[in-house]
């Protein structure tokens, strides 16, 4: 899953004002930024396969540090405990914004669930769980798209435009990630390198992520 994550961004920053969506553009790739430089340093393994499925041509064999239920909830509280005690040490509301960015993170496990060949395990090997979705290109493409466009809708739903370009920018984004996903679906040529899928993803999760602060600037 690529883009559908950031539905969760969108829909978790709907439900608390007090989040930035930004650091939930974050929260909710954040173990797959993780996940790519395990598998470059040796830590987590991936496989390069052709046409491993209609969608990937690379086997993600071994992630359970990033991808396990088990370890996606460590996470996720080791981000509640982040944020509670380090990052907003005198807020108010601390624990509110903790445990939706510790959502955020725990999303992410639940969304790659629908995508992904049953190889997502719970604690560490078998069983592994995963709905396969990517085995077919056009029903995942879809899938990326109505999510991300519902959490958007969400988003513009409980949000109100503090300026002109509050009420835009929002849907050009949306737009541009659709064009990303299309071109990466669709056109774009599958690399075999893991550093160039490495340098690739954290590139754009980190992008994407600017942006998302940049728009919610302009919403409140
Ligand atoms: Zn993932």
């Amino acid at each position: 899953m690529f883009i559908g994550h950031y539905a969760a961004a969108f829909a978790l920053r709907g439900k608390e004002k007090n989040v930035s969506l930004g650091s939930l553009f974050i929260a909710t790739q954040f173990v797959d930024i993780l996940y790519f430089p395990f598998a470059l340093v040796g830590i987590e393994h991936l496989k390069f396969e052709k046409n491993f499925t209609a969608v990937n041509n690379f086997n993600m064999d071994f992630f359970p540090f990033t991808h396990s239920l088990f370890a996606s909830i460590l996470w996720a509280v080791l981000c509640f405990l982040l944020y509670y005690y380090v990052l907003l040490k005198n807020t108010s509301n601390k624990k509110v914004i903790a445990f939706v960015m510790a959502l955020g993170v725990l999303s992410h496990w639940f969304t790659d669930y629908i995508v992904h060949l049953p190889d997502l395990p719970l604690f560490y090997g078998e069983p592994k769980f995963g709905l396969g979705l990517w085995k077919n290109k056009f029903l995942t493409y879809l899938m990326e798209a109505t999510l991300l466009i519902f959490g958007f809708g969400y988003y513009l739903e409980k949000t109100i435009a503090t300026s002109k370009k509050g009420k835009y920018i929002g849907r050009l984004f949306i737009i541009l990630l659709l064009f990303i996903s299309y071109l990466d679906l669709y056109i774009l040529p599958k690399s075999d390198s893991i550093l160039l899928l490495t340098i690739s993803a954290l590139t754009s999760y980190f992008i994407f992520a600017k942006i998302a602060y940049y728009i919610d600037k302009h919403r409140y």
